[in-house]
């Protein structure tokens, strides 16, 4: 039990809704807030992103109820949890809605929230760390450093009917920012890939994969931006990838694996900057 008092948490009062995000999947990394959520909620409605040691955290009694895809079957539709969320709420109930990551990153916790807007539901959005910053940094890959980028740009690779979003400008996303984080990404990476090289980034550039990040399955992939998409068929998923100069900076970064007592590159940068 967290000690609410000594944060000063907020009450989680009963109809009220709290919009949560999981991380990508080591408890660890979870908010004092959301382990205060778990505490408390008579109900937890999550998604199939939120890691199964998240949810044996919950309050004894508490019901979990899952709003992900089952047994092939296709995800309820978003207006069917949105209801179903204001439904427990109008019944009385703590809800706390469970989201792998931040739920305002690629998430469709907007949605939900304006739902509950709309329903006249008290609601509060606990952040979340999402797979695209904190994912990253477990691989040892920062998303930003002063020698490689003053931008970072995040993409899903799917838009709402699974297709690779069109209405993107991949051109000025080429041109944009030098590093690019790319969320769901992996079942159009050759079609992305090819957009982004017509644009002009170069074959090249170190592109890398993080299948289950911060999980112990994690597993990272690095690669070329010209050679992913064939590295990335033996990627599990989820997956994010990330394109840029940052990704050599695992070499040096890799602390996962330096506990393990893998040897690390004291200046992945300068080694670089050599060749
Ligand atoms: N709201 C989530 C993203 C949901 S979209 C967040 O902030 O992280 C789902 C995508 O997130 C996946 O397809 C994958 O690209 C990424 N993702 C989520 N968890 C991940 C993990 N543990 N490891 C790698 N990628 C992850």
């Amino acid at each position: 039990m967290i000690d609410s008092a000594r944060l000063g948490l907020p009450e989680f009062a009963p109809g009220h809704v709290w919009l949560v995000g999981a991380g990508p999947g080591d408890p660890g990394l979870l908010s004092a807030l959301a382990l205060h959520a778990l505490d408390q909620a008579d109900s937890i409605v999550y998604d199939a992103l939120v890691d199964p040691r998240i949810l044996r955290l919950a309050r004894p009694g508490a019901a979990l109820d899952y709003a992900g895809k089952r047994g092939g079957r296709p995800s309820p539709s978003q207006p069917d949890i949105s209801a179903r969320i204001v439904r427990l709420a109008q019944a009385g109930k703590r809800v706390l809605r469970l989201k792998g990551g931040d739920p305002c990153i690629f998430g469709r916790g907007a949605e939900e929230a304006l739902a509950l807007a709309a329903a006249g539901i008290p609601f509060r959005i606990v952040p979340g760390i999402t797979a695209g910053i904190g994912g990253l940094a477990y691989a040892g890959i920062p998303v930003t450093h002063r020698d490689t980028n003053s931008a970072v740009t995040f993409i899903t690779g799917h838009n709402s009917t699974g297709a690779v979003p069109d209405g993107l400008d991949w051109e000025s996303i080429a041109r944009g920012a030098p590093v690019l984080v790319l969320y769901m990404a992996l079942k159009h990476l050759p079609v992305i890939v090819e957009r982004l090289l017509a644009a002009g980034r170069r074959p090249d550039e170190p592109a890398a994969i993080v299948s289950k990040a911060s999980t112990p399955e994690q597993q990272v992939l690095v690669s070329t931006l010209g050679e992913i998409a064939a590295a990335s068929r033996t990627a599990e998923t989820p997956a994010i990838v990330v394109v840029g100069e940052v990704v050599r900076l695992r070499a040096g970064l890799n602390w996962l694996g330096a506990l393990d007592g893998r040897r690390r590159d004291p200046d992945p940068l300068e080694r670089c900057r050599q060749r």
